[in-house]
């Protein structure tokens, strides 16, 4: 396929892009570089058949030319992580709304295949756990500005399904739950390279609340294959599918003692009230595990990798690197 993956000098961006050009795939990726990282991409650019432009998707033209070479969009642009949310609700509102329409009217005119990035967020307060697909989604008040993220991946889910009602264009919308993996950063709030960078640094390991919240954690190579396949899938075509793991939900405070174990770091864990950790009247979830039968059911598809690896691998990326600690 010709492939272009807007926001692709991110973590997951830069993933897709190694996973495609791998596979013989043509690939135009697409960063204004505000959080990806030119680094992540560096080990790309020699190859044949790798094209970037480090442009904004507001970028009209630049975008254009782009989706008309491409004939799969795969939309990852957006404002992510629960700390630069918190700090800067314009720019996530903005981007993660204007980009998308952006991405959409464009892709449009040519009818070319978008799949749009969405996110676990969007089940919001729900406790009907694990979420479905077609489940409610339960927002905060607008006062809360963490759910101005869930509120705007919305919107993007609601444009897309749009286009595909309306217009027929074909788009495929995909929920990813926690994913994990090297490359990603701590500097926005993602807790499982926050704690192993607190662990190597023995710094006291910030655990949030009373820990006793949970995730599923997915590691981007399982993430990765299974976006490949939703982009091949014309089934998938007008759906939204839950990205994440089933099978290993576990609450923060064994998360942390694990990266304690792991680094054999002799750093404290230390309990941070959310008012502190983010800001007044902050509201987390406690818990997100997804349902994910009906992405099961089209691909057949099973996360491989498991926590201890996972935190493994993360381990390793920052060890090989201290810089990057
Ligand atoms: N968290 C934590 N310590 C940190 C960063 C995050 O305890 O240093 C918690 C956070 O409050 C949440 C969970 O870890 O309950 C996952 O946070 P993350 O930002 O990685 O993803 P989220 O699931 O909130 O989108």
């Amino acid at each position: 396929m010709k492939a272009l993956i807007t926001g692709g000098a991110g973590f997951l961006g830069s993933h897709l892009a190694e996973a495609l050009l791998a596979r013989g795939d043509t690939v135009y990726l697409l960063d204004n570089l505000s959080t990806g990282s030119i680094d992540n991409i560096e080990h790309l650019k020699g190859a044949p058949r790798f094209h970037y432009a480090v442009d904004s998707v507001m970028n009209e033209p630049v975008t254009a030319e782009l989706i008309d070479r491409a004939d799969v969009v795969f939309h990852l642009a957006a404002a992510v992580g629960v700390r630069l949310i918190v700090e800067s609700p314009v720019n996530t509102i903005e981007t993660n709304v204007h980009g998308t329409e952006m991405v959409l009217k464009l892709a449009n005119k040519k009818k070319k295949k978008v799949l749009v990035a969405s996110t676990s967020e969007v089940y919001g307060k729900s406790d009907d756990v694990p979420f479905r697909e077609d489940a409610d989604l339960v927002m905060g008040a607008t006062v809360k500005g963490r759910w101005s993220y869930a509120c705007s991946k919305a919107i993007d889910e609601f444009l897309a399904l749009a286009y595909w009602k309306e217009k027929k264009l074909p788009v495929v919308v995909f929920r990813l739950f926690n994913t994990v993996g090297p490359r990603q950063t701590g500097r926005y709030g993602m807790v499982i390279p926050n704690l192993v960078k607190q662990a190597l640094l023995g710094h006291p390991l910030t655990v949030f609340g009373d820990g006793g919240q949970s995730r599923s954690f997915t590691y981007v190579s399982d993430v990765v294959e299974v976006l490949v396949k939703l982009a091949e899938e014309p089934r998938a075509v007008g759906q939204v599918f839950n990205v994440g793991n089933d099978r290993e939900e576990v609450t923060i405070l064994d998360l942390a003692r694990r990266v304690k174990a792991r680094t054999a770091s002799k750093s404290q864990i230390v309990l941070v009230p959310y008012d502190q950790a983010y800001e007044e009247g902050f509201e987390d979830m406690p818990r997100r595990v997804p349902d994910v039968s009906r992405l099961r059911a089209l691909t057949g598809w099973q996360p491989k990798v498991h926590l201890d690896e996972i935190l493994d691998r993360v381990i390793e990326y920052f060890t090989s690197d201290k810089a990057r600690v």
